[in-house]
């Protein structure tokens, strides 16, 4: 099973469906083709007059720069006001739920792409990036969505990750797994990739806020059903009286785990051009995973010795075996 999140972005060239470095990082809008093509031209986006001098558009469209140059100011300074609030979320004294924000099922603002953008006065952005992790916590791959986290995007991405039948796995988790279903039925690629190996599943955070009356989602898309009809996704596990109890078998938000912890970089990140991102991503990745395979052996080995001590009190209990009296002979054996 995986469970697949976004988190953080970077900027791009602004032109429409171009995603290339900008030439100039501190300002630029375009990348190096866009600049020679647009780079003396007014940027609103139907007219093609030549700018004004030390503006980013025509005698015409100087009322849409001025505005913008005032909005941009604007967003600066939210842009600057988000990043204190997300320093002061991380604050240690601060009574910080570890929750993700509550994503409502009826919110499907990121569902489409945005229509294309009116000018071109200031870069574009990543919309995410999406992550896909294993339960432990192990990152499978990862990639940066453009305009959208369009449920479309979405299985595109899966189908890149898992390319054959052998490849995919039994569960996908996604916190709106419903709408993803119901885009894969809708273009037939559920009938035509998934049905057959796939489940696609809300995680269990935010399925409390999927409504009860989604009858696709509460058969489908239940993370933890308690009918039997995912045995997998369920184990019976015993309170401390011994009873028994019905548990959720995985970790599904190892993602949201994973994004809090990249959350820290932020800073950093928002500020790098593509190539430096994408670098330093990878990096700080490769870096975790190899952090929770670590993890993982040292659980193994600490497991192993407990069950080695274990079964060696059994048969001190069972009687009179005695190890050290065969390790003194064959010693005695060899000298
Ligand atoms: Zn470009
Ligand atoms: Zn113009
Ligand atoms: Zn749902």
């Amino acid at each position: 099973m995986w469970t697949i999140r976004k988190c953080q972005n970077t900027n791009h060239c602004a032109y429409d469906n171009c995603t290339e470095e900008l030439q100039n990082a501190c300002g630029g809008a375009f990348c190096t083709e866009h600049e020679i093509a647009y780079g003396t031209k007014c940027c609103i986006r139907t007219c093609h007059n030549e700018r004004v001098a030390r503006t980013l558009a025509c005698a015409g469209h100087q009322g849409a720069w001025k505005k913008y140059k005032q909005d941009h100011s604007h967003a600066a300074y939210s842009g600057v006001r988000r990043l204190l609030q997300r320093i002061e979320e991380n604050l240690p004294w601060q009574q910080r739920t570890t929750q993700p924000a509550a994503r409502a099922h009826d919110n499907h603002e990121d569902d489409d792409d945005p229509p294309p953008r009116a000018h071109f006065f200031g870069s574009s952005k990543f919309y995410c990036v999406e992550t896909v992790c294993a339960p432990c916590g192990v990152v499978i791959a990862w990639t940066k969505f453009n305009k959208s986290e369009s449920p479309t995007h979405i299985l595109n991405f899966l189908q890149s990750i898992f390319p054959t039948r052998e490849s995919r796995l039994s569960y996908v988790c996604i916190d709106k797994a419903c709408r993803v279903l119901r885009t894969a039925i809708a273009n037939g690629t559920w009938r035509t990739v998934w049905r057959d190996t796939t489940r696609f599943i809300v995680d269990a955070y935010h399925y409390r806020n999927h409504r009860l009356t989604d009858f696709l989602c509460r058969k489908w898309c239940n993370p933890a059903p308690l009918n039997g009809s995912a045995p997998n996704l369920v184990r019976i596990a015993y309170d401390k009286n011994g009873r028994p109890y019905l548990q959720r078998a995985y970790n599904t938000q190892a993602c949201e785990q994973l994004n809090a912890w990249l959350g820290g970089f932020e800073s950093i990140l928002k500020q790098m051009k593509i190539g430096n991102f994408d670098w330093f991503l990878h990096a700080m990745l490769f870096y975790h995973t190899q952090q929770v395979i670590a993890k993982q052996r040292n659980q193994e080995k600490v497991e192993q010795i407990q069950q080695d001590e274990e079964e060696e009190d059994e048969e001190e209990e069972k009687g009179p075996v005695r190890h050290w009296h065969t390790v003194d002979e064959n010693d005695e054996d060899d000298d």
